[in-house]
This record gives C-alpha cells, structure tokens and sequence, in this order.
C-alpha cells in the first residue's frame, strides 16, 4: 500500500514547502527565519496561523493580504504545489526509507534555490555552503554515492564551473559553481556530469527559443541556477540510469 506513505509525503512537502518560503524571502538578505514572526511587507500586518495554512489560505484570501489585500505573489502556492509533488515523487520512487527522505531534503534545497535565483538573480552563499556539506553527509548517512565519489563531486562540479566562468568572462556566477559543487556532493562525480549537460541543453535551448520569440535578447541575462536545479533534481531521481545512458551514447574505448 502506497498511499498512505505519498500522503504522508504531501503533507510533509505542503508544510516545508511553507518554510521554504521563509527562507526564499529571507535568507538572500540574512535575515533571521524565526523573528520577527510572518507578516505582510506591504503593510506590516501579523500573519495569523488561519491565514498562512499552505496553498488553502492562498486560495481562501483570494491571493491577497486580509488587512491591506496587497496581492501574494504565486510563489508562495507554487513552491508549496511544488515541494510536495517533489516529496510524493520521492516516496514513490524510492519507499518509506531514509533514501526517500535524505532526497526529499535535497530536493527541497533545490526549490529554494531556484526560487531565490528566479526573484535575484542571485545564489545565496548561505545555502550553497551548507548543502555541500549535506550532500557529502547525506551520502555517508545512507551509502547511495560512495563517499569519495561525494568528496570528488565537490572539484568536478566546482571545478568545471570555474573553467567556465574563467573562459567566458561573465554570464556564469560564483554562485552557479556553488551550486554545481553541490550539486557533485549531492549526486557524485559521474552523475552531477550528465546533470550538468542537461542543464546547458534546456538552458540553451530556453534561451535561443526566447530569443527567437523575441521574448528575451542577448542582454537579457536568463538564471541558470533553475536549469541547474532541474537537472540536478532529474540526477536524483534517475541518475545511475543517466551515467548508463551517457556511456552508451558517448562510448569512451
Ligand atoms: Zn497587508
């Protein structure tokens, strides 16, 4: 029986995912996650717990602030629909086990950073640093990359981002080597590869398509934190069969 356990997984993703929010709106500014308690930027107004229920008070508020009706913006239920769609994926695919929920915290890292990166442009050192430090801990909790192949993650993912960044002169960040560096802790060095490929190949595509719509022009600088994210994600979800699928296409002898 299933059920039971992706509805533990909802629940779960819906009340993170409004923690996530928290952090998406203060962690880029350092501010602290717990004081002062939520309440309106527009008009300063405490936030009762009635009214901050995920995605059901969005909805029952009609998207807007009880007291002043400055509007919410769709972050708030679209990260809230998103980690728990994210969370009950992980429950199905991997079981009532300490994988399932080691994924689930990686994949919730992700949403916020995707989030922070759409809003700023900007990926917070806050995060990054200390997700490093989960994907090598997570991986020596449960033994789902070998350590080493964590540790090694860390330079690949890292690394090639700084050749990057070195040789195109802009458009990439520090941040986006942060992120890749984590994301080697998180999926190892094989895996974060093809996580890596995946994400130049939307990103790229995305681009030349906005482009082409003249929904975007080159000056336009497009994040590539959320395309790094989502590859990543699809690393965690898929990645052995990825690195097998990679070494068929492109056979090395
Ligand atoms: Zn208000």
């Amino acid at each position: 029986m299933q059920q039971p356990i992706v509805l533990v997984a909802v629940v779960a993703g819906l009340l993170i995912g409004s923690f996530l929010n928290v952090v998406i709106a203060k962690a880029p500014e350092r501010r602290s996650l717990i004081h002062p308690g939520s309440a309106c930027p527009q008009c300063g107004a405490a936030i009762g717990w009635y009214d901050n229920i995920p995605i059901l008070s969005f909805l029952a508020l009609r998207g807007r602030c009880r007291a002043c009706a400055a509007s919410i913006p769709w972050r708030y239920p679209l990260v809230e629909a998103a980690t728990a769609a994210l969370f009950a994926a992980a429950a199905l695919t991997f079981g009532p086990t300490l994988e399932a929920v080691v994924i689930a915290a990686q994949l919730a890292v992700l949403v916020a950073l995707t989030a922070i990166d759409f809003e700023r442009q900007l990926l917070p050192d806050v995060i990054t640093l200390p997700g490093i430090v989960l994907g090598v801990a997570a991986n020596l909790a449960t033994g789902r990359v070998p350590w080493p192949d964590s540790l090694l993650g860390i330079v690949v993912g890292g690394g090639l981002f700084l050749v990057i960044i070195l040789a195109s002169g802009g458009g990439m960040g520090a941040g986006d080597m942060k992120l890749a560096a984590m994301l080697g802790a998180f999926l190892g060095w094989q895996v974060v590869l093809v996580s890596i490929l995946l994400a130049v190949v939307f990103g790229g595509v995305l681009a030349v398509g906005l482009m082409a719509l003249r929904l975007r022009s080159r000056k336009d600088p497009i994040p590539f934190g959320p395309f790094l994210a989502g590859g990543g994600a699809v690393g965690l979800f898929w990645g052995e069969r990825m690195v097998r699928w990679y070494l068929s296409a492109f056979p090395t002898s």
